[in-house]
């Protein structure tokens, strides 16, 4: 049975279902988020309430029950007055460490033209992919679209698997917490102790350099890997045992389509090489070198890691750009995530009626591939109409439950 609401009401309707979800989320908080600033945006306001606090989940929980949040955030920072307004006051103990892959920023989906962006007119469903303020037909003005079409999201998500790997095995440290953020992308919090939450920002970027490896540093690396610099010896592929970005590349190395010699001396099991061995592997080197360094620059956004007072969306909360729980994948285990619409919904089994606004060309949302025209009515699940809505191309005409 469908029950009617009006164009007002649509949050409304959300608003009970987050509560619901609220009421019992899983949410991963660190054990020590007294000392964490808690900051949210309520689903009807564009204002963020910051400087929150809480001694126990549990008093989390109400406020988030009664206010209910369109985005859920605690801070990275450890503060010894997690409540207190001006920052100065609040007295930083230190941060934890936090990555964030946006499949916007992916080479190959940018490629692939998997990312879609536009401004569109709602009242009068114009469309444009130039960078106007107002709408030429009836001067609205435009709100901007964007899209990442789930392919891309598992290519940031086979890019956090690497990041994982680095951190774990290059920097040792093991308080590892992924998740989905709801909308186009991963994050990954490494909890740290004293004295390593003390990092600075310099320190911080050092992190990130090593782990993005922009196009000077993978310049430099090639050359030294092919002994541009040194001609003595002739350079052999790095094995898997070494370490740092040797490991990488090695590791890299072994998913390209080389030879059985190659792949025995990188894993180890091929003693000393003679000269038609070495050249025939100087050769696999040297033609897959290019692909294999930018597959091992793993695409990170900067700031975020760098910044000590960040914002980290609270895994298994709901992201209001989408309608979508940000999942947090357990035991670091990404084939425990998939872009099945179940594991995204906040609920089971609602559909709701829309209305499309906008021409949409096709795209890949969750685990379906919609196109859809300016007019359409279309009962959908939760999942893939709570995009449409939030992403503002749609309106909400009617809920089943
Ligand atoms: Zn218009």
């Amino acid at each position: 049975m469908y029950n009617s609401i009006s164009s007002q009401n649509w949050l409304k309707v959300y608003e009970e279902i987050f509560r619901r979800y609220y009421s019992r989320a899983n949410l991963i908080l660190p054990n020590d988020f007294y000392v964490r600033e808690i900051a949210l945006q309520p689903l009807y306001s564009e204002n963020y309430v910051r400087h929150l606090s809480f001694s126990t989940i549990s008093e989390l929980r109400k406020t988030i029950t009664e206010k209910v949040p369109r985005h859920l955030y605690y801070s990275s920072a450890k503060y010894r007055e997690p409540a207190n307004t001006s920052m100065d006051e609040k007295q930083w103990m230190g941060s934890d460490l936090i990555f964030d892959i946006d499949a916007n920023d992916i080479r190959e989906c940018i490629v692939e033209n998997g990312i879609v962006t536009f401004k569109f007119c709602r009242t009068c469903g114009y469309i444009t992919y130039n960078n106007i303020k107002n709408c030429p037909k009836c001067s609205s003005e435009l709100l901007k679209f964007e899209h990442v079409d789930s392919r891309c999201i598992y290519r940031a998500l086979h890019y956090l698997a690497k990041l994982i790997d680095i951190i774990e095995n290059d920097f040792d440290f093991n308080m590892l917490k992924a998740s989905f953020s709801g909308n186009r992308g991963f994050h990954l919090i490494v909890e740290l102790i004293p004295p390593l939450d003390k990092m600075d920002p310099e320190i911080r970027r050092e992190i990130v350099s090593y782990i993005k490896l922009d196009e000077s540093i993978t310049t430099y690396i090639k050359a030294r890997l092919l002994g541009h610099n040194h001609r003595k010896a002739l350079p052999l592929p790095p094995k898997i045992n070494e370490g740092g970005i040797r490991r990488r590349i090695a590791k890299e190395l072994l998913d390209m389509p080389i030879d059985d010699v190659t792949k025995r001396y990188i894993v180890g099991q091929f003693g000393k090489p003679n000269f038609s061995d070495a050249l025939k592997m100087y050769k696999v080197l040297e033609h897959y070198i290019g692909d294999v360094m930018k597959r091992i620059s793993i695409p990170i956004d900067p700031k975020v890691t760098v910044d000590v007072t960040h914002l980290v969306r609270v895994p298994n909360s709901i992201n209001g750009k989408t309608g979508w729980i940000a999942y947090n994948i357990k035991k670091l285990d990404i084939s425990e995530f998939s872009m099945d619409h179940s594991l995204l919904s906040p609920e089971e089994n609602i559909k709701f009626k829309i209305r499309i606004d906008v021409d949409l060309p096709k795209l890949e949302i969750a685990d379906a591939s919609f196109s859809f025209s300016r007019g359409e009515e279309i009962v959908l699940e939760y999942v893939y109409a709570s995009y449409l809505v939030f992403k503002g191309v749609a309106t909400l005409i009617n809920v089943k439950s």
